[in-house]
């Protein structure tokens, strides 16, 4: 760690290898630290070092551009030998993580200030990613605002209404919280933002190239560089391309070219070892389905708590049938008293995240899946305490 830093509250001991007895497991956030030993295996691949004079400038090598053309052609790269993204027909636009793109990305896909068109109705799937939200009503004005979920205008009516513009549906696939692979609700008059996210071999079956017209990546979860912040949109259209890219620019003038840099290091170690010895997606995969195997066989004891249900199905990138692997578990508590399962599971010593904030009921909690292998021993005695009381009760 950095001078300074302390144990997680599990952990104690000068190296934090001492277990804290019956402490709190934290299964809140998404933190993709399960690719850290992978990293830590790959040191000298993943190391960038860069000296202080280098790249002080606004721009990059021909003085015009925030973008590094050579990290564009790498990221192509990558879509093409992993299968999950159909990029060479499409922009490239780099920002600050894929969070600053739900907003880049709406603004481009909303008609602009001069138009005389209404606002445009933000729109997303329950259980959905809360930040679409979040967002979308910290920046609405004139352009767009937030209208709540699918549930709401997925009727034929909606095209006839004169209350309001045209709609954008964010559609995120695999989903954050429950996994599902998902297309959109409001089809036909509907502009869609895809967010694939989670659309890699560590937590997905890759059926086919995704395709859509306006994509958004991150590299948060595919390298586990979340602190970097770099994420990517592939957007088919010209004009959609060029005021995301107007986004970018006005709001951080072009994504960090430290962040670039690195990036591409990344990609370069990740694109090197696939298919290899040590390919990160196989590692992904393996860790995360090893996780969710674990975790549903003492779910499966339990009749107080349930997971959604994922099968094996065929993936394109391994050319085999693979075992699901998803980054969070959707929890359900099936007692009448457990109405609030976020609550339910912290008497249980579980920090979980409340469904509330995806806009459905406080029955349903998400369990982080992502972080480290000791952030998930931990959890798995929390959820087999829990499990074992409940039989204990009989
Ligand atoms: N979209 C989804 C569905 C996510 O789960 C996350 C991170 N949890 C993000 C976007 C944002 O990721 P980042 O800003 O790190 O790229």
């Amino acid at each position: 760690g950095w001078p300074g830093c302390e144990c997680n509250t599990c952990f104690a001991g000068p190296d934090c290898s001492l277990r804290t007895p019956n402490c709190t497991a934290d299964a809140d956030s998404g933190n993709p630290l399960f690719l850290e030993p992978y990293w830590r295996r790959h040191a000298a691949a993943g190391a960038v070092v860069f000296s202080g004079w280098h790249r002080l400038s606004y721009v990059i090598a021909d003085g015009r551009r925030f973008q590094s053309v050579e990290l564009e052609r790498q990221i192509r790269r990558l879509h093409r030998a992993v299968g999950n993204a159909a990029a060479d027909d499409k922009h490239i636009v780099f920002a600050a993580g894929s969070i600053q793109l739900i907003n880049a990305l709406v603004y481009a896909l909303s008609p602009d200030n001069n138009a005389a068109s209404p606002p445009a109705r933000v729109v997303a799937k329950a259980p959905y990613y809360p930040s679409y939200k979040l967002q979308t009503v910290m920046f609405d004005g004139r352009e767009y605002r937030w209208a709540g979920t699918t549930a709401r205008w997925a009727n034929a009516s909606r095209t006839n209404s004169t209350d309001g513009g045209g709609f954008i549906e964010f559609v995120t696939s695999p989903n954050n919280p429950d996994a599902q692979l998902c297309k959109p609700v409001l089809a036909g008059s509907a502009a869609a933002i895809f967010d694939h996210a989670y659309y890699w071999p560590h937590f997905t079956h890759i059926p086919a190239p995704a395709d859509e017209d306006v994509m958004m990546f991150t590299m948060s979860k595919p390298s586990g560089h979340a602190g970097s912040r770099f994420g990517w949109a592939l957007i088919r259209d010209d004009a959609v391309a060029a005021r995301a890219l107007e986004y970018v620019s006005v709001s951080i003038m072009g994504a960090s070219r430290d962040t670039q840099l690195r990036m591409l290091g990344i990609v370069k170690a990740m694109l090197a070892n696939l298919h290899g010895e040590d390919d990160i997606f196989a590692f992904g995969h393996d860790v995360m389905r090893t996780r969710w195997r674990r975790l549903n066989a003492v779910v499966a004891r339990s009749r107080r708590i349930s997971l959604q249900k994922m099968a094996p199905e065929y993936c394109t990138y391994f050319k085999r049938i693979r075992e699901p692997s998803p980054a969070y578990a959707w929890v359900k508590c099936e007692r009448e008293e457990d109405e609030d399962c976020y609550e339910a599971l912290l008497q249980a010593k579980i920090i979980t995240r409340t469904g509330v904030g995806n806009e459905v009921s406080s029955r349903y909690t998400r369990i982080s899946l992502l972080k480290s292998d000791d952030d998930f021993d931990v959890l798995m005695d929390r959820v087999t305490d829990l499990v074992n009381a409940e039989n204990y009760d009989e």
